[in-house]
This record gives C-alpha cells, structure tokens and sequence, in this order.
C-alpha cells in the first residue's frame, strides 16, 4: 500500500490521498509516537494507516504546510548521508569530466540536511544548484546484491545538493564533502513517497528551476550507475543504516557550467515527478 510521510512542525505525519496532513502518534493511537526517525522502522504499519485515513480529518494540506514553512526535512537525523558525483552523462560532459568507472561517492555532511522551504545562506559568490533524487534507506543494508536492492530503500524524495564551486576545488584534490555541506546546503522534501506509489521508481522527471527559469530537466532512469548499482556497492563497503540517504547525482544545467551563480534573493525550485517541489530562497550568508 501507498504511503506518505512528512515532517509538521518536528512531528511525523502522514498524508491522504487529498494530500491532507495527519499527526502519526494519533492516527496510529500511540502505536508510533511522533519522531519521523522511528516512523522510518515501520513501513507496514505507515501503509495500513494512511489506507484508513479520513481525509475530513486532516489538520492541514501539503501545500499549506509549505507555504508557511512548516515542513522539516522528512528524514531529520540521518547518520550518515552519501552522495554520487557526476551520475548523468550529460552532467559529466558539461562539467568536462570522463564519465566515471565506478560510482564517485562523497559526503554530505548530515548537519547540512534542512527542509523544503529553508533558507540557503550563501557565504560565497560561487553557490550552485544540483535537484537529486534522494534514496532513504529502509533496512540496515549490508552487502546486497543488485537485485535485492530495492528491497532496502524505505521510499524516495527530493534533494538539492547546493554547492560552493570555489570551496570545492580549494584544495586538490578537490574536496567535495565540505563544498557540499556547508550549513543550509541539503534542502531535502517534501515528504519521502513509498515506492509502490510510482508506476516505476527507475524513471522519473526530474528538473530545476531559479527564478522561475528551467535550468535542468532530465529523467532519473539516465543515471550512469542506477538506483540497485549504487546501493550494492555502497553495502559491499560498508553497512547502509535506516534512514541513511543517498543523493544519487544530478542532470546537466547546473550554475557552474553556465557562470550563473546563485545570488541572495535567488529562488531554487527542485521537482520530482510523484513526489512534490521544493522551494528554496538563497540569502547572505
Ligand atoms: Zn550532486
């Protein structure tokens, strides 16, 4: 069964089919309580009661709740938080890079994670924006074949993997993790979406915007190393932990290959098909 689960106001809740909120610890009569972590333990139970829902008692919408700013990110604490470098050929190519021969993995740190509608602080005048498909990660995952791996992922939503170009490639090599983690730079929502939810999870439109301008729009069943690729090879490594999230590489169209840097005052809307928009205002950092 189809589920959705958001972030109100620090509490876990879960949305109707009219995309009306509902807090989790009541609706489930004490069975879950309201941390959105601990939600991320139990799929099934989620599933059976967002088919029991009555959408006339729902405390506000998805839209509401984003246009006052009240979404956290859905996945608040996560441990730890990978990300894949230059996952779309066409990202490759417009960054004149050779396209990988095994999944480029970096760190974002978890500190960076924020909501659908957090303020971007830029501290730079070379901030960029990446819109990421975003893996949750449902079960402890340690070594799992490919064909297995969707098995592992609790559901999907959006991520912007905001960049500071110049902090990036201030040391060589290049550090990624800390160009890619600065404090605001992991707007994630808004909400995570239950596989079962999508025709098919592989394939899904993906785009950007700033200002209201298309910057990137692609499908995620162009990735260079898929969904299943990805987590095998990250649990061949090391153990991946619910609630675990992997940003898995952004289309081409990014600020960096164009010169046009983020700006206080910029607006970053980040979509997926299926799972909703974020909108993210940058601001002096
Ligand atoms: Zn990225």
């Amino acid at each position: 069964m189809p589920f959705r689960l958001a972030n109100l106001d620090g509490r876990a809740v879960v949305v109707d089919t009219n995309d009306g909120l509902h807090d989790l610890e009541s609706v489930s009569s004490g069975r879950l309580g309201n941390d959105p972590m601990a939600a991320l333990e139990q799929p099934a139970l989620l599933a059976s009661i967002t088919s029991s829902l009555d959408p006339k008692a729902a405390s506000t919408t998805v839209a509401a709740a984003l246009a006052a700013a009240r979404l956290g990110a859905p996945v608040p604490r996560p441990r730890s938080v990978f990300a894949v470098g230059l996952n779309y050929r066409t990202h490759a190519a417009e960054s004149n890079m050779e396209v990988p021969e095994n999944p480029l993995v970096f760190t974002k740190f978890p500190s960076c994670i924020t909501g659908p509608t957090t303020d971007v602080e830029l501290p730079t005048r070379f901030g960029d924006y990446e819109v990421e498909l975003v893996l949750v990660i449902g079960k402890d995952a340690r070594r799992v074949p490919p064909e297995r791996a969707w098995d592992y992922v609790f559901g999907l939503t959006v991520g912007q993997d905001v960049s500071d170009r110049q902090l990036q490639f201030a040391a060589k090599p290049p550090h990624f993790d800390l160009g890619k983690s600065r404090d605001t730079f992991g707007p994630t929502g808004p909400v995570v979406v239950s596989l079962d939810s999508f025709a098919n999870p592989a394939d899904l439109a993906i785009r950007s915007e700033v200002n209201g301008e298309q910057r990137q729009s692609d499908r995620t069943s162009n990735m260079i190393f898929d969904v299943p690729t990805l987590i095998a090879y990250l649990s061949s490594i090391l153990t991946l932990r619910v609630g675990d999230l992997i940003f898995t590489g952004t289309p081409e169209g990014v600020g960096a290959s164009s010169k046009t840097f983020l700006r206080a005052g910029d607006v970053i809307t980040s979509t997926i098909e299926g799972i909703g928009t974020m909108t993210n205002r940058c601001i002096e950092g």
